[in-house]
């Protein structure tokens, strides 16, 4: 085929688009990457040739399944299970699963795609799946979770496997989530093997998946800044969600000087204009994963502001970390941060940022670091997890603390290098994100030929 003859970037989503309708999480996330890499491989036939990424942008495959379970008066409650597996061209697909009643086809999708380039960033053997359920952990006890958990696993068990896939957590899949899956596994396979990751520690976890997600985005940030020969010290800091990502990441801002002064969840945020220290955050900890109580009983306590549905991103900051969910930030709230003087923001979440409202941040030219970048050090450690499963040993935090910061830089840089503009000292770290994390997977599917 002639160069002139390959689709451009509209022909392809329009393709996209007609093959997966409705699907809008996914048709955004794969715009994303598209619009960079239709740019970067305009010149490189054999990656149209060889229709690399209409491939990438078609799961491997897609399980669904019916999830029955009893709740704890006797009424039998039927969910929808997925697992999505996206691409397992550099290694065994990895991606968490999310509990949420908001999950669909869509959305898992979008995830298992990004998670395709997130996962090549971090330079780890990591192929890109994901999956979840519809389920909602919120008010249901823990013996209702755990009847969930171990029906979901009782069909997911037969897909997934330690050289297969290999899940993880995400919102709604914590440490007690995680444990239950793991037990049935272990019961339906009777074989104890790293099938999951963000194990607890007794039972084959490693040392700093909890923070590593939250840590690794605040890193993120610390990086772009130092380019500028800047620093997150000093800097007023919003962060939003009051999950494991969200948690984590303030812990490492305030290690590093910053001062956070908004949490939130899916009922609203609050405003600490004195700033959310460790004391703060170890109230907002026990409250949100031991007595699963909402955001509001934090303003209370420490006698702060509490806005009732809204999101932080009205309050004026330096500094940006939306840690909750997808599209929480809207294009006029992206301008909004802009106006009031944002100069960086880093995805915890993933794709948190409206299409229109990443154009904003990067037609202002401030750091933005987009979520497949800035939040891999989650999966990172997983990558890890699985390597000491496999070894049946256990780093020490140090060494696993030492090598998450150093694949972090490394993504920085990697993204530095890709995104650099010609010209100018701008980089564009969303396009060197899609690029460096495209160009691995799709060298690896050249070799196979097609399969
Ligand atoms: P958690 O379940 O621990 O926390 C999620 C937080 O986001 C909660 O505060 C929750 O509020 C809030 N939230 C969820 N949905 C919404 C919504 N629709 N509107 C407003 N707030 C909402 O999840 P994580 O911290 O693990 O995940 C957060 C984000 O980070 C997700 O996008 C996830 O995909 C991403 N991520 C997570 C990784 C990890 O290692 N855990 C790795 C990479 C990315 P409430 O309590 O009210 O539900």
């Amino acid at each position: 085929m002639a160069v002139s003859d390959h689709v451009n970037l509209d022909q392809f989503m329009a393709g996209l688009k007609r093959r997966n309708p409705g699907e809008t999480e996914f048709h955004q996330a794969v715009y994303e990457v598209a619009s960079n890499v239709f740019d970067y491989i305009e010149d490189k036939e054999i990656y149209h040739a060889q229709q690399i990424l209409r491939r990438i942008a078609e799961p491997d495959r897609i399980i669904i399944f019916r999830v029955c379970w009893e709740d704890d008066n006797g009424n039998v409650r039927v969910n929808r299970g997925y697992r999505v597996q996206n691409n397992n061209s550099i290694g065994p697909y990895k991606g968490g699963i999310r509990f949420h009643p908001s999950v669909n086809l869509s959305i898992l999708k979008f995830l298992a795609f990004e998670q395709t380039f997130k996962n090549s960033l971090t330079g780890l053997p990591m192929g890109g799946g994901k999956g979840g359920a519809d389920f909602n952990p919120r008010g249901k006890s823990d013996n209702e979770v755990m009847r969930f958990c171990q029906s979901f696993m009782t069909e997911l068990h037969r897909h997934v496997g330690e050289d297969v896939d290999v899940p993880a957590g995400d919102i709604g899949v914590g440490a007690r989530e995680i444990g239950y899956m793991f037990g049935q596994y272990k019961r339906l396979e009777n074989r104890f093997v790293g099938v999951l990751t963000g194990k607890g520690m007794e039972f084959g976890g490693s040392p700093i998946r909890t923070e590593a997600t939250g840590y690794g985005t605040v890193y993120f940030m610390h990086d772009m800044l130092a380019v500028k020969k800047d620093a997150i010290d000093g800097k007023t800091c919003l962060v939003s969600g009051s999950g494991n990502v969200a948690t984590y990441a303030v812990e490492k801002i305030n290690q590093l000087g910053g001062k956070v002064v908004t949490l939130s969840d899916s009922s609203g945020y609050i405003y600490d204009k004195d700033g959310i220290d460790d004391d703060k955050l170890a109230f907002i900890v026990d409250l949100k994963t031991v007595r699963r109580g909402r955001i509001e009983e934090a303003a209370k306590e420490f006698n702060c502001e509490f806005h009732a549905d809204k999101r932080p991103w009205e309050v004026p900051c330096d500094l940006a970390f939306p840690c909750a969910t997808q599209n929480e930030i809207s294009t006029e709230e992206a301008k909004l941060l802009i106006k009031n003087g944002c100069m960086g923001v880093s995805e915890g979440a993933n794709m948190p940022t409206e299409q229109d409202g990443i154009h904003a941040f990067t037609n202002a030219k401030i750091l933005f670091a987009p979520s497949k970048a800035a939040n891999a050090g989650g999966v990172a450690v997983s990558g890890l997890e699985m390597s000491q499963n496999s070894a049946r040993i256990t780093w020490k935090e140090q060494e696993l603390q030492d090598l998450l910061r150093n694949i972090m830089q490394g993504i920085h840089d990697n993204c530095q290098e890709y995104g650099a503009e010609a010209g100018s000292d701008y980089v564009d770290y969303v396009k060197g994100a899609n690029i460096a994390g495209f160009t691995k997977v799709a060298d690896a599917m050249i070799a196979y030929g097609v399969v």
